[in-house]
């Protein structure tokens, strides 16, 4: 059977997978969640410690997808997707690491929006004209985003970023691979960026004629594969040993995987989330109530959200009660004062390079292993050091981070990017103009 799709807003319609991943958000503005989460069969427990991360990853897919895309089909969607390591790194006994940043972007994202590239490109196969991708950028996303889709046959992607707002390696990965990208600089700010996109998607009718989808966060594909590397890190713990997994976390997409993942039976001890003075769900998660507000700018930048998106499908998993989230969820939260910190004391401590987001992460592992001294931490690490070279060398000094050839290469190679109004009619012009 075909899995099917419900909005956390209406439990009660389905939509098929091609609905669900190309319209990305449910007309009633709730999210999409799958009908059926159940957990793995007994044969995939047999030898799930001996498997690879794609692997694992065909096997998860297959329970969350079920029918909807044929299994051959799956299996090289996962595999040309999840086809970079996710190292498990162990600092002291039971203080891991599990790497997240070995992708083409140097960021977790990379897992989401490869697999989601691929399945769009499959699920359109047959569509006439191309499929034209929508993506507001403040950084990371975009270039996640670009790289995954560079080449897919049958797509295109249009960029939008705020001009002099994102950095010079972030601006190179946005703006120079060309061919089926186009990069849009936006005079403006993220926000007017996201306002031009979600224009687009209220004029119906254009949308449908332009074949336009959006590749934001929010879009189940990009969900999935994030649940791939719990089972990947808890494989490789010694047997019998069930992870906390310490989960740095903005719109709470991973710690949202990391759930399915328990739903589809991972055995996982607690899951711990980690924000930075961003804390709307450590708050909430203390004292039960839900009251999101306009985000403040930080040195972990990727988590700076006011509004988790991914909050409605965390009360979805735990059928809208506080107590059940507050039972398996644990929430702890870190001014930029305490991650600088951070980051230099981890260096001196164990010679480990943590970046802004994973040293927030670092610090919720120590103060939930000060109250569970047998807990078995894994911190996400969801960067590279490299993507925030500024506080890294301000924390440790200059040249104390190597920079990955292929960030590095980018600095030579010329931008290309279209200026942009911050005006929805001309926006709307030129994307027509596009054809
Ligand atoms: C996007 C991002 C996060 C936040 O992840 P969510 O799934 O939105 O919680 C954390 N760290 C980095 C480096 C990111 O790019």
């Amino acid at each position: 059977m075909p899995q099917k799709f419900y909005s956390t807003k209406s439990p009660g319609q389905f939509v098929d997978l091609k609905e669900a991943v190309l319209r990305s958000l449910p007309s009633d503005n709730g999210l999409y969640m799958p009908e059926y989460i159940d957990p793995l069969p007994a044969h995939f427990w047999e030898n799930w410690r001996d498997l690879s991360l794609p692997e694992i990853g065909f096997e998860v897919a297959k329970m969350i997808f079920r029918d909807s895309v044929p299994e051959k089909q799956l299996e090289k969607i996962v595999h040309q997707s999840a086809n970079f390591p996710a190292p498990l790194v162990t600092l002291k006994e039971r203080e891991h690491i599990l790497e997240l940043f070995h992708g083409p972007t140097l960021a977790f994202k990379d897992f989401g929006a490869r697999f989601m590239a691929r399945l769009m490109g499959w699920l359109t196969r047959e569509d006439e004209g191309l499929l034209t991708v929508l993506v507001a950028t403040s950084g990371d996303t975009g270039g996640a985003v670009a790289s995954a889709f560079h080449n897919v046959p049958g797509t295109r992607v249009v960029i939008l970023y705020p001009k002099g707002k994102v950095s010079d390696l972030q601006e190179k990965q946005l703006t120079t691979l060309g061919g089926n990208i186009t990069s849009l600089e936006v005079d403006g700010t993220f926000d007017d960026c996201q306002r031009l996109v979600k224009s687009t998607f209220l004029k119906r009718e254009m949308a449908e004629d332009l074949n336009l989808t959006s590749a934001n966060s929010i879009n189940i594909s990009r969900l999935v594969p994030q649940s791939f590397y719990y089972f990947e890190a808890a494989r490789k713990l010694p047997l019998g040993v069930q992870p906390t997994f310490v989960i740095p976390s903005g719109n709470f997409g991973n710690l949202t995987a990391g759930l399915l993942a328990e739903k589809l039976g991972l055995e996982v001890e607690r899951f711990v989330a980690a924000t930075n003075r961003n804390d709307v769900i450590p708050t909430y998660l203390q004292e039960g109530e839900y009251r999101p507000r306009p985000s403040v700018a930080t040195i972990s930048n990727a988590m700076d959200v006011g509004a988790p998106s991914n909050f409605a499908r965390m009360e979805d998993i735990f059928g809208n009660e506080w107590k059940s989230m507050r039972a398996r969820v644990a929430g702890f939260s870190y001014d930029d004062q305490m991650t600088r910190e951070a980051i230099r004391r981890i260096k001196v401590e164990t010679g480990y390079t943590l970046e802004p987001h994973g040293a927030v992460g670092w610090l919720a592992a120590e103060e939930w292993r000060k109250l569970n001294p047998e807990a078995h931490t894994v911190v996400l690490e969801t960067a590279h050091p490299a993507k925030f070279l500024d506080v890294m060398e301000e924390e440790l000094g200059e040249g104390a981070v190597a920079v990955p050839e292929r960030l590095g290469c980018l600095a030579n190679l010329e931008k290309v990017a279209i200026p942009m109004a911050p005006d929805e009619e001309v926006f709307v012009e030129w994307l027509r103009s596009m054809g």
